[in-house]
């Protein structure tokens, strides 16, 4: 009838505000996903390039005529040790390729930790003495020896992988330190690696069981390695249904745990 009115509309943007953040958090994610492979790959070439470079340089010198017999053998032992590191990366990147399409079979059998240990003992303690470092282990009450079942070959890489990089990153005469304990309320069964190595900024802690990622800017070039061994770690003791985690002190040491259910 000719009336003014006023129509007031109110509505709730709050879903639209928070899916904008969404997927802004999703395109940076999605970018340093990106550029962590980019720099991967830069990574992997040299990683790939150079003990194939090696393999043929010095296969390529054993055909010459005036090498000795020392000489010789010390040209193999490169040969070797290159083509074990290619192999490595390889076995690496097949393994995450793996966990990433879920097509790893795991199995289940029971494990002798105390034979576990001291097998992971022997296959490092040639390492240890080279470096003069004092690597010791322990077991866990013989109680639950016998009562943990898992995969003990996977278990055995995680293990590998935490050992082979406490022994690299601690210097000359520091100590590596490995074992076993139950908690029996829990009912679970921790392994652990403790090393009086340089240690993890804090800042990289939370990072480093993410693909290709290294704590140290210097690690690469330093120490080698690809920062996929703590990722391909994680992602098979998930699988196993446990949890790894790790504590570090940027230049006194670190611990890498993982534990299972028993
Ligand atoms: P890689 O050893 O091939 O670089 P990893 O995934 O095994 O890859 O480790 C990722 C990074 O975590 C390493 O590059 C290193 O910076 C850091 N890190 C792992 N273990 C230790 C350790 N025991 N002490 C110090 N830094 C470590």
């Amino acid at each position: 009838n000719h009336e003014k009115h006023i129509l007031v509309i109110i509505r709730d943007i709050s879903d639209i505000k928070k899916a904008e953040k969404q997927l802004i958090e999703a395109k940076q994610k999605a970018e340093e996903s990106d550029q962590l492979k980019s720099s991967f790959l830069a990574n992997m070439s040299h990683e790939i390039r150079t003990p194939m470079n090696a393999i043929i340089g010095f296969s390529s010198l054993l055909e010459e005529e005036d090498i000795d017999q020392d000489e010789k053998s010390g040209f193999i032992n490169r040969i070797k040790n290159n083509g074990q590191n290619l192999l490595n990366l390889i076995n690496d990147i097949i393994d995450i390729s793996k966990i990433e399409a879920n097509q790893i079979r795991f199995i289940s059998e029971p494990i002798n930790i105390k034979e576990f240990l001291s097998n992971l003992y022997e296959s490092f303690e040639i390492e240890a003495k080279r470096k003069n470092i004092s690597l010791k282990y322990n077991c866990i009450e013989s109680n639950v020896m016998n009562s943990l079942e898992s995969d003990t070959n996977r278990l055995n890489q995680v293990m590998v992988n935490f050992l082979s990089n406490a022994l690299k990153f601690t210097p000359k005469n520091g100590v590596v330190e490995f074992g076993s304990k139950h908690d029996p309320q829990k009912k679970r069964v921790t392994f652990y690696v403790k090393d009086s190595g340089i240690g993890i900024p804090k800042a990289e802690q939370e990072f480093v069981f993410d693909r290709f990622r290294q704590a140290h800017t210097m690690t690469h070039t330093d120490y080698g390695g690809t920062g996929l061994g703590l990722s391909i770690s994680k992602g098979l003791i998930e699988n196993l249904h446990g949890e790894i985690w790790m504590k570090s002190k940027e230049g006194k040491g670190s611990e890498f745990y993982f534990s299972l259910p028993y």
